[in-house]
């Protein structure tokens, strides 16, 4: 279909927890995705032509299956990549059952603002302001979700940026602020969410804000990367069978037990 925006969508309130309830958004991507480094085991063996995946063969008689690795077969420096690919994990697991819960509920369960969370919340508009005297103006969004793949995938930006641009801010401590600036690298762990907005919006860059109040003001431009986009695309494919399975799984399985109700509304919460 088509990309759906909610700009007047204030974050963090009711109707816009309505909008993501149950389905994957970019701020959560990176849990059904996992980036390892290519192993002798994801190439094919040159001494003993085993497929990829497979166990080395012993080399006088092809039939047999040996336990070592022939070391022809060590990925050489030039194959020492990473692969970036849909995660099977506890993380991924505990991500599906919330969003599969959410589904069956229809409630967003509260979430509670630890101290760097509330600090994130003050702090926005402060990066947003030193972000837009030095670089450009930053329209604000509420919500965009795309569902051209057959389900959706929801974000909400940060800040938009002329008609092209995008930027993506995060409050850190002054120890992660060193580091991600004497780096000069967006953290590995943000990847997944600036690429997924990319992907929901079509935009062509994002600007990756690092902000901590007393130091400079780190921005980074990130552009989609065919990789990750794919590897995000597959990872939600494969969490709406997996979430889809439990909710069904789960109406069978109650069949005839006693239903209950929610009694206490917590208001207080966050995404
Ligand atoms: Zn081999």
């Amino acid at each position: 279909m088509t990309l759906h925006e909610l700009p007047d969508l204030v974050q963090g309130s009711l109707e816009w927890h309505d909008q993501r309830r149950g389905i994957v958004t970019a701020s959560v991507v990176g849990k059904l995705i996992t980036v390892r480094k290519l192993g002798a085991l994801d190439f094919d063996c040159p001494a003993c032509g085993a497929p990829a995946n497979g166990p080395c063969r012993s080399k006088r008689n092809p039939d047999e299956p040996i336990k070592t690795l022939h070391p022809e077969r060590t990925p050489s420096a030039q194959d020492k990549v990473t692969v970036i690919e849909p995660a099977s994990n506890d993380e991924s697991r505990g991500l599906t059952a919330a969003l599969a819960a959410e589904r069956i509920t229809n409630y967003t369960e509260p979430t509670f603002m630890n101290d760097d969370m509330f600090r994130g919340v003050e702090d926005e508009p402060r990066a947003i302001d030193v972000y837009s005297a030095k670089y450009a103006p930053v329209t604000a969004t509420g919500f965009m979700v795309e569902d051209k793949w057959g389900f959706r995938i929801g974000y909400s930006p940060d800040g938009l940026v002329g008609s092209n641009g995008l930027i993506e801010v995060k409050s850190r401590r002054q120890k992660k602020q060193l580091l991600t600036v004497i780096s000069d690298q967006v953290p590995t762990e943000n990847m997944a969410q600036l690429q997924a907005g990319l992907l929901v919006t079509g935009r062509e860059w994002i600007d990756y804000v690092s902000y901590s109040g007393g130091m400079h003001l780190y921005v980074k431009r990130v552009y989609p990367d065919a990789r990750w986009q794919k590897a995000i695309v597959s990872a939600v494919a494969a969490f709406e069978a997996n979430a889809g399975q439990m909710v069904a799984l789960y109406a069978e399985a109650t069949e005839g037990l006693a239903p209950t109700v929610r009694v206490v509304e917590q208001e207080m919460r966050i995404a």
